[in-house]
C-alpha cells in the first residue's frame, strides 16, 4: 500500500504516520526527519539546507526529489510505504507520479488531515522533541513524565528551530502557497480521503482507519 499524508505543519501527520506504519507494516518515509538527520550528521546536504530549513522555508525540489528517489530505491519499500511531508509542491507531486509510473506502482490513497489554524499554531508551539531518539512530546497534551526530559532515555528535550514562533509563520505561508494546492491535485485523481485531525492520536488513528477502509 502506498499512502500519502497531507496536511499543514502541526496537523499530527508525524504521529499518525508512526502509528499507521506499525499498523500496516510499511516503512514511514518522512522527508523532514531525513533532512533533520542530514543536518545532525553535518552532511553536504545538511549544510546546504540548514539555513533555509531553520527559517521554515522549503528545501528545493531538486534536492528533495533526489533524496526521495534514493529512498524509494531501497528494497524495504516494495510492499508499499507511507509518505509524511512529501510531496509538498506540485513539482514534487508530478515528479513522484512519474517515478511511480516508471516502476509500475501507484498511490492508493492520500489522507488529508483537516485542522483549524489556531490548533495548528498551539500544537507547534508546544511541541518538544528528544534530540537523541526523536520522541515527540507536547508541553500540555503529551508532557514527559519528568521535567523536560525524555521518558525513554532522559535526554533534555528541545524545541525544533523551525517550531520557534518567528519561523512558524513562514512555514504556514509556505504551506498555504505551495502545499495546499496539492489537495486539489489529488482530488482530481480521486485519491483524497479527508480526516478530521482533531482529538487524541488514538481517535485520529481510528478516523484514519475508517476513512481508508471506506467507512467514513
Ligand atoms: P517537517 O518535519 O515535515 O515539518 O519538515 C521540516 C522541514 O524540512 C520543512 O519545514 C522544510 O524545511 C523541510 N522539508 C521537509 N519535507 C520537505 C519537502 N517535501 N520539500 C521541501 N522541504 C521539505
Ligand atoms: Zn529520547
Amino acid at each position: 500500500m502506498i499512502l500519502i499524508l497531507l496536511g499543514p505543519p502541526g496537523a499530527g501527520k508525524g504521529t499518525q504516520a508512526k502509528l499507521l506504519s506499525l499498523e500496516y507494516g510499511v516503512p514511514h518515509i518522512s522527508t523532514g526527519d531525513m533532512f533533520r538527520d542530514h543536518k545532525a550528521r553535518g552532511t553536504k546536504i545538511g549544510r546546504e539546507i540548514q539555513a533555509i530549513m531553520d527559517a521554515g522555508g522549503l528545501v528545493t525540489d531538486e534536492i528533495t526529489n533526489a533524496m526521495v528517489k534514493d529512498r524509494l530505491a531501497r528494497p524495504d519499500v516494495r510492499q508499499g510505504f507511507l509518505l509524511d511531508g512529501y510531496p509538498r509542491t506540485t513539482a514534487q507531486a508530478e515528479y513522484l507520479e512519474r517515478e511511480l509510473r516508471s516502476t509500475g506502482q501507484k498511490i492508493d490513497r492520500v489522507v488529508s488531515y483537516e485542522v483549524p489554524e489556531e490548533l495548528v499554531v498551539e500544537r507547534i508551539s508546544g511541541r518538544r522533541s528528544c534530540p537523541k531518539c526523536g520522541a515527540v512530546y507536547h508541553v500540555i497534551s503529551n508532557p514527559p513524565r519528568r521535567g523536560a526530559l525524555c521518558d525513554r532515555d532522559g535526554a533534555t528535550l528541545v524545541q525544533r528551530d523551525d517550531d520557534r514562533p518567528e519561523n512558524v509563520k513562514k512555514r504556514m505561508q509556505e504551506y498555504a502557497d505551495k502545499t495546499w494546492p496539492l489537495k486539489r491535485f489529488y482530488q482530481d485523481r480521486k485519491l483524497v480521503a479527508e480526516v478530521e485531525g482533531v482529538g487524541t492520536p488514538e481517535g485520529i488513528l481510528a478516523a484514519t482507519r475508517a476513512a481508508l477502509e471506506g467507512r467514513a
